[in-house]
């Protein structure tokens, strides 16, 4: 017997990496054991044993996870999709410039992770092309909010000691539109894994498979990079309405104090999270995002 970490998945496949850094292929046995109902996902701990005829090995238990980044089918009470196990956190990646960054889609980013319960993490990459104090200026309600902000750049090797520190030893998301240098970052933090951060979706949407799993990679530190083709869609489901307001942690800090327990934050009276943007504590983009996500959910809830 021996422990280990589901890297990967193929056609009932599992790629294992065990506790002595040796990855095996192993198969589900039938019954396993494990505390509900659930489908294997990268990130899972398992135990593996080996083969009657020590040809292979099977996983016979998953042990309980400690986090799971899922995404939930709307409509369907049962419908969620685990897409990794045990994440630590998401890095979610922007450029200073080319592309020009938008926080609006930072804000979904977001949302998403804390509606997963992980940590957020923000990365402004490129500050090459525009500077420190451009980048601490644009991202200050984040790092005021209490979301670490790495402000990096793979030109000038910028933040990468900080950044490589904050995903030592943990099991990262790396998430962000195209185009930002998530790939470059990961390549100059470390060099020879040639990780190829969000290509998976592309190259394999374009052939026969058209679903394919998420991938766990090793890092040389300890942790794992979580590559998943999936984040951009969990985006689009959202997160319910009821519930939005807590995945702000600076609006989830001030709605107990909002007169009404269901305070929705758009109109009522005494409400703390109005008052807390009209003092300009509470950042109006932010809240403007808070609006928009809101809006998007009630609109998908009506269906
Ligand atoms: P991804 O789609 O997020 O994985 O982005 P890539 O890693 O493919 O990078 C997109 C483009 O941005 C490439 O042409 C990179 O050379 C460039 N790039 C990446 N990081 C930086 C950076 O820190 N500064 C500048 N100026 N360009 C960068
Ligand atoms: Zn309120």
């Amino acid at each position: 017997m021996t422990r280990g970490v589901v890297l990967h998945g193929t056609g009932g496949v599992w790629h294992v990496q065990c506790e002595d850094g040796e990855s095996v292929e192993a198969a589900l046995r039938g019954r396993v054991k494990h505390a509900g109902k659930i489908k294997l996902a990268v990130g899972d701990q398992v135990t593996l044993d080996s083969d009657a005829g020590g040809s292979g090995w099977t996983i016979v238990e998953v042990l309980p996870r400690r986090s799971k980044l899922s995404r939930r089918e709307p409509g369907r009470a049962h419908g969620e999709r685990i897409i990794a196990a045990n994440v630590d956190q998401v890095l979610v990646v922007f450029a200073l410039r080319q592309p020009e960054p938008h926080v609006a889609m930072l804000d979904r980013f977001l949302v998403i992770a804390e509606a997963n319960s992980l940590a957020g993490v923000v990365v402004v990459n490129k500050v090459d092309l525009a500077g420190e104090a451009e980048a601490r200026r644009l991202f200050a309600a984040y790092e005021a909010i209490g979301y670490p902000l790495h402000i990096t750049s793979c030109r000038t090797g910028n933040g990468l000691v900080e950044l490589r520190e904050q995903l030592r030893g943990r099991t990262t998301v790396v998430t962000g539109p195209s185009g930002v240098g998530k790939s470059s970052l990961m390549n100059a933090l470390y060099p020879g894994l040639q990780l190829r951060v969000g290509e998976i979706s592309a190259s394999v949407n374009k052939g026969r498979h058209t679903t394919v799993g998420a991938y766990l990679h090793p890092l040389p530190d300890g942790g794992f990079v979580v590559d998943t083709p999936g984040l951009r869609e969990i985006g689009l489901w959202g997160v319910p309405s009821r519930g939005l307001d807590a995945c702000f942690p600076e609006i989830r800090a001030l709605r107990d104090q909002c007169r009404f327990g269901d305070c929705s934050h758009l109109a009522e009276p005494d409400c703390a999270v109005r008052g807390a943007l009209a003092s300009g504590r509470v950042d109006a983009s932010r809240y403007a995002s808070y609006q928009k996500l809101l809006d998007e959910a009630l609109q998908t809830e009506k269906y």
